[in-house]
C-alpha cells in the first residue's frame, strides 16, 4: 500500500496551502478527523472474587474494584447498557497451590463469573483471561520444575483451563502466559471438546513491563521469587514481537494483542502494517494509574489525558482497546 503524501511544491505552498483552514471550528475538525474513538472499540477488564456483596476498591487503581459474582453480574448489565461490547475477566481464587488448580476447576471463580454474567447480560461478549499466575502459590504463569517455569509441562494445564472456561460459557479465550506453543495447544483442546467456534485472543507480544505493578496488587499475582523475564518479552525488542504475533497466528490465534499499549505504540504500528488479523492493545494498569494519580494531584485533566492516550492507541493501529477507562469513555463520548 503506497502512502499518499501531499508534499508542498513551489506551486502549492504557503499562501496557497494553509493547513489551519480546516482547524477553525469543531464541526470542520470533526469532519476531517482521521481517528475517532468509538465505545464499540473497547473491552472492559474486571476482577472477580469469591463471596457475596463484595465491592472493594483497589488502592492503586482508583475506580477499579474486586467484585463478587453477584455484583459483577450487575456491573455487566451496566457495561452492556453503556454499549461496550465485551468484558475481560480476571479471577481471584479461594486458595492457591503449586499447579493453579482453581484455574481449571469447573466451579472455579472464573467459571462461576462467566455463568453469572451470561445469565444477567447474555448479549455481552465474555472474554476470559487464561493464565495460572493468579492461581499458583509461587505466582508464576506455569508449573515450576528445577526453579524455572516448565513450558511444555504447563501447556496441558492451560489447555484444560481453556476447555473449562469454554464449558462455562466464555465467548473468547485469552491466553496471557507467554508459553511457547500454547495457542496451538489451546486451539487443539477447544476443537477436540466441541468448541471449534470459540475464538482465541492471544496476548502475543506481552512485555515484561514495570507498568503491570498496580494489576499485580489487583490480581494478587506478583511472583514470589524471581521475575517473568524468562517468558515475557524484553522491552527492547520489536522484531521479536512480530515473530511472536506470526507464530500465534500460525497456531490459530484469531485476535492478537500487544501489551502494554502506550509504551509500545511502535509495535502496534509495525504489526498493523504486516498482519491482517484484528489487533488488540492493552492499556495496562500502570498506564491507567499514572493518569489517575496525576489527575488527583491536579497535574493533568483526566478526561482529556485519557481520551488523548486512547486515541493514540487507536491511531497506532489497534482495532480493539482493553482499558479500565472503558466505562468513563462511554460516558465522555455520550457527553460529547
Ligand atoms: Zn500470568
Amino acid at each position: 500500500m503506497a502512502l499518499k503524501i501531499d508534499l508542498p511544491t513551489s506551486a502549492g505552498a504557503f499562501p496557497i496551502r494553509r493547513l489551519r483552514r480546516l482547524r477553525g471550528r469543531e464541526p470542520l475538525r470533526r469532519m476531517v478527523r482521521e481517528t475517532a474513538l468509538d465505545v464499540a472499540d473497547f473491552i472492559y477488564p474486571a476482577f472477580v472474587c469469591h463471596g457475596q456483596g463484595v465491592r472493594e476498591e483497589i488502592p492503586s487503581m482508583p475506580g477499579v474494584f474486586h467484585l463478587s459474582t453477584d455484583l459483577l453480574a450487575e456491573e455487566a448489565v451496566a457495561v452492556a447498557s453503556d454499549g461496550i461490547p465485551a468484558m475481560l475477566l480476571f479471577g481471584l481464587p479461594r486458595s492457591k497451590d503449586e499447579v493453579g488448580s482453581e484455574a481449571y476447576d469447573d466451579e472455579g471463580i472464573i467459571q462461576q463469573a462467566v455463568r453469572a454474567i451470561k445469565a444477567a447480560a447474555p448479549g455481552l461478549i465474555v472474554i476470559t483471561d487464561l493464565c495460572l499466575c493468579e492461581y499458583t502459590s509461587h505466582g508464576h504463569c506455569g508449573v515450576i520444575r528445577d526453579g524455572t517455569v516448565d513450558n511444555d509441562a504447563t501447556l496441558p494445564l492451560l489447555a484444560r483451563t481453556a476447555v473449562s472456561q469454554a464449558r462455562a460459557g466464555a465467548d473468547v479465550i485469552a491466553p496471557s502466559d507467554m508459553m511457547d506453543g500454547r495457542v496451538g495447544a489451546i486451539r487443539q483442546a477447544l476443537d477436540e471438546h466441541g468448541y471449534a467456534e470459540t475464538p482465541i485472543m492471544a496476548y502475543s507480544a506481552k512485555y515484561a513491563s514495570a507498568f503491570y505493578g498496580p494489576f499485580r496488587e489487583a490480581a494478587d499475582s506478583a511472583p514470589q521469587f524471581g521475575d517473568r523475564r524468562g517468558y515475557q518479552m524484553d522491552p527492547g525488542n520489536a522484531r521479536e514481537a512480530l515473530a511472536e504475533i506470526a507464530l500465534d497466528i500460525a497456531e490459530g490465534a484469531d485476535i492478537v494483542m500487544v501489551k502494554p499499549a502506550l509504551l509500545y505504540l511502535d509495535v502496534i504500528r509495525q504489526a498493523r502494517e504486516i498482519f491482517v488479523q484484528p489487533i488488540a492493545a492493552y492499556n495496562v494498569s500502570g498506564e491507567y494509574s499514572m493518569i489517575k494519580a496525576a489527575a488527583r494531584n491536579g497535574w493533568l485533566n483526566e478526561r482529556q489525558a485519557a481520551l488523548e492516550a486512547l486515541t493514540a492507541i487507536k491511531r497506532a493501529g489497534a482495532d480493539i482497546i482493553i482499558s479500565y477507562f472503558a466505562r468513563d469513555v462511554a460516558r465522555w463520548l455520550k457527553e460529547g
